[in-house]
């Protein structure tokens, strides 16, 4: 089980696509972390609990990512429940004493970084305006040597996408071997844009089979997670996302959602489904769950429904404010990630790359898990 908590709704970036809206400080209470934990302690049937950190920038406070951390501690062992913790972070504020604790406790952290400095500063500036380029890459430096789990998260924007091949240079020189560009399904994709798009993918796909010829291996979503649903196709029906059922969202006024990318500015009440004095509303989890039930009727007729993340409660949500209904962007875009891979595959099946043949012919399938954010 995952539990996120959302530990304030401020932020010292102002990212052009940011999905949170205003920013406003309002860091989680001690009590509303803990009886979120509790909660989710209570409810979680497997091995272990995933306690994950989101924002706004959740490391803004470093006494209150202390105190949550020890909390989690506590409640887990009250019970004798493993945890493991996660971190989505803007890399902006990662200082020493930030990174030893994220070290001392074996935290993953997933670091937006939208690849080069002219991809990244197109999008993701300080609240002043100025770049945040060089302060992020060096942070990711310092996390990466500390010993710190590093996935790097890339958003596709309309204003970055031209770059995209040289974003997947650039990272994977800083050292990078886990990243995943993701798309900003809410961005103004006009025709110019998705031609951007075509061309960003296929130039991205080369840079990929380049490295992997050079010997270099390197998870790179979502091509990667499009060759694994063209190979085990029962495996990734299994492990579509938990929204709202094996996940947990909790803003700091105690709200619960089905998904991190749900709290936003804590102001959706269709989105809400409880909170963590009551816990969940058990009418209201499933107004959320009901309509991703029935697969949409073009969704059913589609070859690529089970290569497709059309399942993306929140993206779907986002976008057509319907859990278990794609937006047309969306299916535009899945379609041009499955080609892309499918080239891609094909090539290197095609020259037995031997990192290629390992990691999908030889080694157990890694598990595409949950959607990239
Ligand atoms: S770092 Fe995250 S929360 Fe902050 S502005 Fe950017 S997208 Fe929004
Ligand atoms: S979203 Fe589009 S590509 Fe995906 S399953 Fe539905 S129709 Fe097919």
């Amino acid at each position: 089980m995952r539990l996120t908590l959302f530990l304030d709704h401020a932020c010292n970036l102002r990212c052009t696509y940011c999905y949170n809206g205003q920013k406003f400080s309002r860091p989680m209470p001690r009590d509303v972390a803990r009886r979120a934990l509790d909660v989710a302690l209570d409810a979680c049937r497997g091995p272990d609990l995933v306690v994950a950190l989101f924002g706004g920038e959740p490391l803004l406070d470093l006494g209150l990512v202390r105190d949550v951390v020890a909390l989690a501690r506590e409640a887990a062992g009250q019970r004798g429940k493993p945890l493991r913790f996660h971190v989505t972070t803007n890399g902006t504020l990662l200082d020493d004493e930030r990174v030893a604790l994220l070290r001392e406790n074996d935290f993953t952290a997933q670091v937006s970084l939208d690849g080069c400095r002219e991809a990244h500063d197109a999008t993701r500036r300080f609240a002043d305006g100025s770049p945040s380029h060089h302060v992020v890459v060096e942070n990711t430096r310092r996390l990466m040597a500390a010993g710190v789990r590093v996935r790097v998260v890339s958003v596709m924007d309309p204003a970055n996408v031209a770059h995209l091949a040289d974003s997947l240079d650039f990272l994977a020189d800083l050292g990078v071997r886990h990243l995943h560009f993701a798309p900003n399904v809410l961005g103004h994709w006009d025709d110019d844009a998705c031609s951007r798009m075509e061309q960003g993918l296929r130039a991205l796909g080369d840079r990929y089979m380049e490295r992997l010829r050079r010997g270099m291996d390197l998870r790179l979503d979502p091509l990667h997670g499009k060759m694994v649903t063209h190979l085990a196709t029962e495996e990734c029906r299994s492990v579509r996302c938990a929204f709202g059922q094996d996940e947990l969202a909790v803003a700091p006024s105690g709200r619960l959602y089905p998904c991190d990318r749900m709290v936003r500015a804590d102001s959706d009440d269709d989105a809400c489904m409880g909170d963590v004095w009551s816990g969940v509303d058990a009418v209201r989890l499933e107004r959320l769950l009901a309509p991703r039930r029935t697969l949409d009727a073009e969704c059913a007729a589609c070859d690529l429904r089970d290569r497709c993340t059309h399942w993306c409660g929140c993206a779907n949500w986002e976008t057509t404010r319907n859990p278990g209904r794609p937006s047309a962007l969306q299916c535009w875009l899945e379609r041009a990630f499955v080609a892309e891979a499918d080239r891609v595959a094909a090539t290197l099946y095609g020259e037995k790359n031997p990192l290629f043949m390992t990691r999908f012919y030889e080694a157990p399938l890694v598990r595409i898990g949950r959607r990239g954010a």
